[in-house]
């Protein structure tokens, strides 16, 4: 399992990426203030790779959420809209076979794609992990607590 999180250190602002995470306890130090980061691991973590509490900053609620390269995502409907656009007069077939196209990839690259388990305290990310059936999606309500 990967995890990528930004510094608890206050002023510091470097993002931590480590994999695999340090799942026999040792403290993560940070590459830019150099402070350990205590790595509290869940039993569950330790032996499922399934993330109940957040390893960093303890915190019992997280969600799913599709690791959608959003950018890749928005980049192809721009270029497919593009040349929909400069054919649609002269010809018509090829214009809304782009679009097809397009709306083809995105699906192809959402189904393909896995899932990321991110704290709603921290924010801190986590790729790999087995999905925690007690996870749900990004709720606005939930993330406005902290
Ligand atoms: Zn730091
Ligand atoms: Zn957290």
């Amino acid at each position: 399992m990967q995890v990528r999180f930004n510094c608890p250190t206050e002023g510091c602002v470097a993002l931590i990426e480590m994999e695999p995470l340090p799942v026999a306890g040792e403290p993560i130090i940070c590459p830019r203030c150099r402070k350990p980061h205590a790595v509290h691991v869940t039993e569950a973590l330790r032996t499922e790779n399934r993330v109940d509490a957040c390893p960093i900053c303890r915190c019992r609620e997280l969600f799913i959420r599709k690791d959608f390269p959003q950018k890749a995502g928005l980049l192809i409907v721009v270029v497919a809209a593009i040349i929909s656009f400069a054919t649609f007069r002269t010809h018509f077939a090829v214009s809304w076979g782009v679009l097809g196209a397009a709306v083809l990839i995105d699906l192809v690259i959402y189904l393909l794609i896995g899932t990321v388990t991110v704290c709603y305290a921290c924010r801190a990310e986590f790729r790999g992990a087995t999905p925690d059936p007690k996870h749900e999606g990004f709720d606005l309500a939930r993330s406005e607590k902290y």
